[in-house]
């Protein structure tokens, strides 16, 4: 079974025009190729997004990297703002 590429009526699988519009339906062969290349397009995605998930991390990386050295920076001043006069 197989449904029309314009109507979406369900239709035999093999049949070169829509029983419902007569619109001419893809060959086998069309949709075969047309399913490998969804099949393409849906694994370039799913790198894309794995290489985006790794760029975020790296982001995070860098974020926590910066939040360390601040709160470092910070104790360091607090060190000199308590350490008494003298020492
Ligand atoms: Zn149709």
């Amino acid at each position: 079974m197989g449904f029309c590429i314009n109507c979406g009526n369900q239709h035999q699988d093999g049949v070169r025009f829509c029983r419902f519009c007569g619109t001419a339906q893809p060959s086998e062969q069309l949709l075969a190729r047309l399913r490998a290349e969804s099949e393409q397009i849906r694994l370039l995605v799913l790198q894309m997004q794995q290489q985006q998930a790794h760029a975020q991390n790296d982001a995070y990386a860098r974020l926590e990297a910066m939040r360390l050295q601040a709160e470092a920076a910070a104790r360091n001043q607090q060190n000199q703002q308590y350490r008494p006069p003298g020492w």
